[in-house]
C-alpha cells in the first residue's frame, strides 16, 4: 500500500521527484482566467505538443520552396513519410514494424479491415461485440453484417455488461464465446471500454477466440499510449486505433491500424488503392495491384503530410518518455486521484473504473451519487473553474490524469475544486 497525503505540500514534492516531470513543458496547456487549466480530458483529446508546429511549418516549407520536388528532396522526402512514424507507433503498441500503418481514420481503418477479416458464412455469419460500444463502432458492424445480406438482429451479438457500474466480466466474454463460438465469424472489443474505463485482456480474448476459429479485432482507440500493449504477442489478428487522444497527435489526427504478421502476405479482399500496392513497382503504373507485404499493403492513398507531421512530433515524445516509465506514473497518478476521492469524496461520488490498476488506464469514470442532474452540474462547475474532463451520457464523468503532462497536484487540485461544489450544492 503506498502512503498518500492529500495535503499540496506532499502532491508539491511528489511533482517535484516525479521523473517525467519536464516533459510537461512540452505541452501547451490552455489557459483558464490567468492559470494552467487542470486538464483531465487527454483521454479525449491530447494537448498540444510543442514541437508541432515547427514540424507543420517544415512540410509548409518544403511545399512553398520545393513543390513536387519534396517528394524526394524535402528535408523528409514525403515519398516514404509514413514510414516516419511506423517504428515509434510499433514500439507504443508492441508490434513488429511492419505489423502498422498510419492512415486514415479509426473509423475508416475498422471498415478496411472488416473487409478483409470479416468473411461471414450461412454457418457462420456472426460477429461478437459489446452492447454500449462507442457508437461509430457498431455503426460500422451493423452495417458490415447487413453488407454482406446477413440480419443484425440475429447475427450481430451484443455482450451486455454484467458487472457494477456497466463493465464487462471475463466470464460473460467467456461464457459468449463457449455458446455461439460455432456461429462467430469475427470477435471485436475494446481495449479500453470508453464510458467506463475498463481494460479488456487482449491476449486470453484472441485465445478464446481463435480456439473456437473466430477472427479476433481490437478497437484501442482508449488503449493506445495509455495502457502497456503487446499487440503481436497477443495474436489479435488487426487492430485499429486513433491518435488525438492519449496520443496527442490532435484533432482529427491521422489514425493507426495493426495487421498481425501471419497476414502480413494473405491473399484477402481488400479495397485498394496505389499506395498499398508494392512500393518497388508502384510507380510502373501498372493496371494489377500487387499488395505490399503487412500493413502498408492496406494503403490506399497518398499519405496526408501535414495531417502526418504532427503525428511524427507527437511520438517524438513519445520515444524519449518511453511506455514503461508513462505507465508505471500513470499507474501512481491514478491510483492517487483514486484514493482522493474514496477518501474525500466517499459520500458524493462513485467511481465506475475496475479498482483493480491492472484493469484500468489512466480514467477514471465518476458518477454523482445525487443523480444526472447533479452530474450535469458538477461538470458544468468543475468547467466553470478551469478542471477539463468530459461527459458522457447518460451520467457519467471521466477524468484522465495522463503521465505526460498531467501532475499529483492537479489530480488534488480537482479533488478540492469537487470540495468546494459539495458544500455549495
Ligand atoms: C474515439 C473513438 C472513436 C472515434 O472514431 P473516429 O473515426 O476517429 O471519429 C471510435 N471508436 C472508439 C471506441 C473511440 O473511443
Amino acid at each position: 500500500m503506498i502512503a498518500f497525503e492529500a495535503t499540496r505540500a506532499w502532491a508539491e514534492a511528489q511533482d517535484a521527484a516525479d521523473p517525467l516531470r519536464d516533459f510537461r513543458a512540452d505541452f501547451h496547456i490552455p489557459q483558464h482566467e490567468g492559470r494552467d487549466t487542470l486538464y483531465f480530458c487527454g483521454n479525449s483529446l491530447g494537448l498540444q505538443p510543442k514541437g508541432v508546429r515547427a514540424a507543420i511549418e517544415a512540410e509548409l516549407a518544403d511545399w512553398s520552396g520545393l513543390a513536387v520536388e519534396a517528394h524526394f528532396r524535402g528535408r523528409s522526402p514525403w515519398m516514404h513519410y509514413h514510414e516516419y512514424v511506423r517504428d515509434a507507433m510499433a514500439d507504443v503498441v508492441g508490434a513488429q514494424p511492419h505489423e502498422v500503418v498510419a492512415m486514415n481514420s479509426l473509423g475508416v481503418n475498422l471498415h478496411l479491415m472488416l473487409v478483409s477479416f470479416y468473411r461471414p458464412t450461412a454457418a457462420r455469419p456472426a460477429i461478437l461485440m459489446e452492447a454500449g460500444a462507442f457508437p461509430t463502432d457498431r455503426y460500422a458492424l451493423e452495417s458490415q453484417v447487413r453488407f454482406h445480406g446477413f440480419d443484425p438482429s440475429t447475427d450481430l451479438i451484443e455482450l451486455e455488461a454484467d458487472g457494477t457500474g456497466g463493465t464487462l466480466s471475463m466470464a460473460a466474454i467467456e461464457r459468449a464465446i463457449a455458446e455461439h463460438g460455432h456461429r462467430i465469424a469475427l470477435i471485436v472489443l475494446p481495449g479500453v471500454q470508453y464510458r467506463t474505463g475498463q481494460v479488456f485482456d487482449l491476449a486470453r480474448i484472441v485465445r478464446l477466440g481463435h480456439a473456437r476459429g473466430c477472427v479476433v479485432g481490437f478497437d484501442l482507440a482508449h488503449a493506445v499510449g495509455n495502457l502497456p500493449l503487446a499487440l503481436h504477442d497477443s495474436g489479435a489478428d488487426f487492430a485499429v486505433w486513433c491518435t488525438y487522444k492519449y496520443l496527442n497527435a490532435g484533432p482529427g489526427a491521422v489514425a493507426g491500424c495493426f495487421v498481425h504478421d501471419r497476414h502480413a502476405h494473405a491473399d484477402v479482399p481488400r479495397f485498394a488503392g496505389w499506395w498499398g500496392h508494392d512500393k518497388h513497382t508502384r510507380f510502373k503504373m501498372g493496371p494489377h495491384f500487387v499488395p505490399t507485404p503487412g500493413a502498408d499493403g492496406w494503403q490506399i492513398s497518398n499519405p496526408p503530410i501535414l495531417a502526418l507531421a504532427p503525428l511524427r512530433a507527437s511520438l517524438d515524445v513519445f520515444r524519449r518518455a518511453g511506455m514503461p516509465r508513462l505507465v508505471e506514473k500513470s499507474r501512481r497518478l491514478t491510483t492517487y486521484l483514486d484514493w482522493l476521492i474514496r477518501s474525500r469524496l466517499d459520500d458524493t461520488l462513485d467511481i465506475v473504473t475496475p479498482n483493480d490498476p491492472a484493469q484500468r488506464g489512466a480514467q477514471l469514470s465518476v458518477r454523482v451519487r445525487a443523480g444526472r442532474d447533479a452530474g450535469r452540474a458538477l461538470f458544468e462547475y468543475l468547467e466553470g473553474r478551469g478542471v477539463i474532463g468530459d461527459w458522457r451520457e447518460p451520467d457519467v464523468i471521466r477524468l484522465s490524469p495522463t503521465p505526460l503532462y498531467n501532475r499529483y497536484s492537479d489530480c488534488l487540485g480537482a479533488v478540492e475544486v469537487i470540495e468546494a461544489w459539495r458544500s455549495q450544492a
